[in-house]
């Protein structure tokens, strides 16, 4: 499903140095699995996890999603093949001059959804994330959590195979973030959609991930089984 062969992102450091933050990283993630990315700050899980949907290319190396070479497509190709791929983030986001319904209908316009179905969709995604009631809100009228599930119903509206999450629960309190993990494991069990995650917070991996890559000065350390590799308290 995700595979990276050798994957390294080098940045312009300036005075023609460069700084590598990712360096020569393999994997391959099967379908239906929540993979985590955990390192300290720096380690380059970010800049890896941005790889898999294009919004940053590999100096070196492939990435291929869903048997599609993501650092080959430009333009239309790209647009389509990242769409397959939602996306959370850790200050989720939102465009906070919309209401939570317009922030979900945004990206399946975005996606060329027709208008008459968009609004069942809203409806129904809100509902799976526990929202129903908030669709007419703004973001600024919601708590952390709420705010979060908002950003999962507009990463996961458009049936994506995929779903990044960058430090999806380091800005919520312990109780709120076992929630939306709960939420993270059941968007995966009942709609089989593949998680990628990276944190910094080692109880996330032990508490929704399958797999765990660790990752230190760019390159993965160490690969295996969350069981294998931390034991589960
Ligand atoms: P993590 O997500 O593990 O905290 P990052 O991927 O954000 O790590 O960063 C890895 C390294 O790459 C760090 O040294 C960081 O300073 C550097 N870096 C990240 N993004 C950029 C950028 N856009 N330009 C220059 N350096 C960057
Ligand atoms: P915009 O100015 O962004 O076009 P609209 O008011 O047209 O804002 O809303 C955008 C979309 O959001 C609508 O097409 C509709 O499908 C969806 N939407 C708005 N409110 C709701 C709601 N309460 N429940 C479900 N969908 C909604």
């Amino acid at each position: 499903m995700i595979e990276l062969e050798n994957v390294c992102v080098d940045f312009d450091a300036g005075q023609g140095r460069h700084t590598r933050a990712v360096e020569g990283v393999s994997l391959k993630i099967a379908a239906g699995e929540i993979f985590g990315i955990v390192g300290t700050s720096g380690a380059g899980k970010s800049t890896l996890l941005r790889t898999l949907n294009a919004l940053q290319q590999p100096s070196e190396g492939r990435v291929t999603v869903n048997g599609v070479t993501l650092s080959t497509l430009r333009g239309a190709p790209l647009r389509k093949a990242r769409q397959r791929i939602g996306m959370i983030f850790q200050h989720f986001n939102l465009m906070h001059t919309r209401t939570v319904a317009q922030n979900v209908a945004f990206s399946l316009k975005a996606a060329g959804w027709a208008r008459a179905d968009i609004a069942p969709r809203v409806a129904e995604i809100l509902h799976l994330v526990g929202l129903a009631d908030k669709a007419n809100r703004f973001p600024v009228q919601l708590s952390g959590g709420q705010k979060q599930r908002v950003g999962i119903a507009r990463a996961i509206a458009n049936h994506p195979d995929v779903l990044l999450c960058d430090e999806p629960t380091s800005a919520l309190d312990l109780e709120t973030s076992a929630n939306i993990l709960e939420l993270l494991r059941e968007i995966n069990a009942q709609l089989g959609i593949t998680i990628v995650l990276i944190t910094h917070e080692m109880n996330v991996i032990k508490s929704i991930c399958d797999r765990v890559a660790v990752m230190s000065a760019g390159k993965v350390v160490e690969l295996g089984d969350v069981f294998d590799i931390f034991a589960r308290p």
